[in-house]
């Protein structure tokens, strides 16, 4: 099966080329060019990956996320035209999964959706690896991609739960940077630290407290099981 990509878009052009080359690609595309649309497509496609476009024509392309934000943990990759837009998206700490600044390359924006959805494609990890993560508190379930805080469930976005499990496989130990950025996302690309730090907010705030990801000034951050 391929990869299920809700695409929200009102330019035609820029959505003819899209649809053209991520179908070419092997994935499966649906389009709409609105906010509404969007949030509507969201529960009856049930999508794998969404891209959205900020500048729609019934809402802003932030709000539209976020209402879907409230019932799915779908990725999302914000495209927006200009860079400047994005300090926006990272300050509202709204859980994007990555964002592409227009103009981008098909390959790049390619790129973007494998490195998004790739969790779905992998296949099982080995019997001898371990499923569930964290501590008496947290419960990370790595294969039913899972979070439980004192048996109420978590809901997390795809990248807020690699960051999280990834810290939480070893408590206590501060992991670095550079490390982080290379393990949860792939790539090398100028807004990582931003996106890290947008990450790391995002899930303190629904963990309910700072103290699960503290940072250690100029190395990293470590995951702490915080006492009730
Ligand atoms: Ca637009």
């Amino acid at each position: 099966m391929g990869v299920k990509v809700l695409l929200v878009e009102d330019d035609p052009s820029i959505a003819q080329s899209v649809v053209a080359s991520l179908t070419t690609a092997g994935l499966e595309v649906t389009h709409v060019d609105s906010g509404q649309g969007a949030i509507d497509a969201v529960a009856a496609v049930q999508p794998d990956v969404v891209l959205m476009d900020l500048g729609l024509p019934d809402m802003d392309g932030l709000d539209a996320s976020k209402t879907i934000r409230e019932t799915s943990s779908v990725p999302i990759i914000i495209v927006s035209a200009r860079g400047d837009e994005l300090d926006r998206v990272l300050g509202l700490e709204l859980g994007a999964d990555d964002y592409v600044v227009k103009p981008f390359s098909q390959r790049e924006l390619l790129a973007r959706i494998r490195a998004v959805t790739r969790r779905g494609a992998d296949t099982a990890p080995a019997s001898s690896s371990p499923s569930v993560v964290g501590s008496e508190r947290l419960v990370i379930d790595e294969r039913a991609h899972t979070v439980f805080l004192d048996g109420e469930e978590v809901v997390l976005t795809a990248k807020e739960f690699d960051l999280l499990a990834y810290l939480a496989t070893e408590p206590n130990v501060v992991f670095r940077r550079n490390d982080i950025l290379e393990h949860v996302w792939d790539t090398n690309w100028f807004g990582t630290t931003k996106t890290l730090d947008a990450h790391i907010a995002s899930i303190r705030k629904k963990l309910g407290s700072p103290d699960w990801i503290q940072a250690v000034r100029g190395v990293g951050f470590k995951f702490v099981e915080v006492a009730q």
